[in-house]
């Protein structure tokens, strides 16, 4: 399990690369946000953007997460609506009676009922 992926030498190709450190803090300036590497096959030495954190890094975490951050949308949504509806206070236990009191209305297409 490799924990760092090199970054791609421009010159060769070879992936065989290390972070290089800084040879001044002049450079590190002018390469700001760039972290330095070392192709260790043709030891050219090159500039790549600093790796971020980024989801597809992490599939579990970002599932996760992602998976909180929606479900925590829909419920900052929910509750908006909820509150801001025509039955304030009502407890959510109400939410579940709502279909049984729709499938207690008889339609409005209903034949009548033969007598006998
Ligand atoms: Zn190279």
């Amino acid at each position: 399990m490799k924990k760092k992926s090199s970054p791609t030498c421009p010159e060769c190709g070879s992936t065989n690369c290390s972070e290089s450190p800084w040879r001044s803090d002049e450079e590190r300036t002018a390469h700001a946000g760039e972290q330095a590497y070392r192709c260790l096959a043709c030891v050219h030495r090159f500039y790549v953007p600093r790796r971020r954190w980024r989801p597809q890094d992490h599939p579990v975490v970002a599932a996760v997460g992602g998976g909180t951050f929606v479900l925590l949308v829909v419920v900052v949504l929910l509750t908006g609506w909820w509150r801001s509806g025509d039955r304030p206070g009502a407890p959510e236990m109400n939410r579940k009676a709502q279909p049984d009191t729709a499938i207690d209305a008889p339609p409005a297409s209903q034949p009548p009922a033969p007598d006998n």
